[in-house]
C-alpha cells in the first residue's frame, strides 16, 4: 500500500548499523512506525526530513506491520527547539503525549496542527514553555476523548467564583462555597481557570493565544498535568526529567488545600 502523509516525526530510534525507525504522527493516519533505510547517513535523501520534531511530507510504502519512508521533504525543522534545554523538554513531553493519546490508523488531523503550533511557539520561545505544555496538554486529552468540564461548578453551578478547584479525577471543577472535595483537587484562581477554558474551548487555531501571570500560569500547569497523570497510566521520561529541571515536584499525589 502507498501513502502520501504530511506529519512531525515524533520519535527516532536506530534501527541497525544504518537505518532510522521514526514514529510520525500523520494527518491521515495517526501515529505511525515508518523505517527510513540508511538515513543515519547525514548524505542519505531521507536524513533531514527523519530527525525528531521535523514536520515534512512523506511518500510510505507498507511492508507487514511497519512502513517504509520512500521520499520524504522536510518543511519545517524546529531548530530553535535545540537552544534551550527546558524547551527542548517541552517538546519532547508533547511528542511524547502525542505517542500515546492519537490513535493508530486514523485520521487525527487535528493534532497536527496543534503540535506544529506548540513546537512552532516553544522554538520561537514565544510564549512560556509552561503554557505551551499545558494548554497542549488540555487540548490533547480533549480530542483523545478526555474533555474536561470547566462549565460550572459541579456543586451549584456556579460559573465564576473566587477560588475555583480542579478535580482531576472526575474532570469536574468546584466553587470555593462547595468545597474541594477529595483529595487531589487543585487550586485555581480566575484567570488559571479562564485560561484552562480558553484551552479547551477556544477554536484549536487560538488555543495558544493567551497570556497568564506567573501564579496563574502555575496553577493552571498543575491542574493540567495531574488530569494527564490521572488517565495516563504510563512513564512518560520526558516529563521527569523536566521535573529534575524546573526542581518541581511530581504532582502526583498532592493534595489543592
Ligand atoms: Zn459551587
Amino acid at each position: 500500500m502507498h501513502l502520501t502523509v504530511s506529519g512531525i516525526i515524533l520519535r527516532v530510534q536506530p534501527s541497525g548499523d544504518s537505518d532510522r525507525l521514526c514514529t510520525i504522527l500523520t494527518d491521515t493516519h495517526g501515529v505511525v512506525y515508518a523505517v527510513a533505510r540508511g538515513a543515519k547517513s547525514m548524505k542519505n535523501k531521507n536524513a533531514a526530513a527523519t530527525a525528531q520534531f521535523v514536520y515534512g511530507h512523506f511518500e510510505l510504502f507498507r511492508r507487514k506491520e511497519l512502513y517504509i519512508i520512500d521520499e520524504s521533504q522536510p518543511e519545517e525543522l524546529y531548530a530553535g527547539l535545540r537552544e534551550d534545554i527546558v524547551r527542548l523538554t517541552v517538546a519532547q513531553y508533547i511528542c511524547q503525549l502525542a505517542k500515546e493519546l492519537v490513535p493508530q490508523e486514523q485520521p487525527a488531523e487535528e493534532y497536527l496542527p496543534l503540535l506544529r503550533a506548540a513546537l512552532y511557539y516553544l522554538s520561537e520561545n514565544t510564549r512560556p514553555p509552561l503554557l505551551v505544555k499545558a494548554a497542549a496538554e488540555l487540548r490533547m486529552m480533549g480530542l483523545a476523548g478526555y474533555m474536561p468540564d470547566l462549565v460550572m461548578c459541579a456543586g451549584c453551578g456556579a460559573y465564576e467564583h473566587d477560588v475555583m478547584f480542579f478535580l482531576p479525577d472526575s474532570a469536574q471543577i468546584r466553587c470555593g462555597n462547595c468545597g474541594s472535595g477529595t483529595g487531589g483537587s487543585v487550586r485555581l484562581c480566575r484567570g488559571a481557570l479562564a485560561a484552562m477554558r480558553h484551552a479547551v474551548y477556544s477554536d484549536l487555531r487560538r488555543t495558544f493565544a493567551f497570556t497568564l501571570s506567573d501564579d496563574s500560569l502555575a496553577q493552571m500547569a498543575q491542574a493540567s498535568e495531574a488530569f494527564v497523570l490521572t488517565r495516563l497510566d504510563k512513564n512518560l521520561t520526558a516529563l521527569a526529567f523536566l521535573h529534575t529541571l524546573l526542581h518541581m515536584p511530581s504532582t502526583k499525589g498532592e493534595t489543592g488545600i
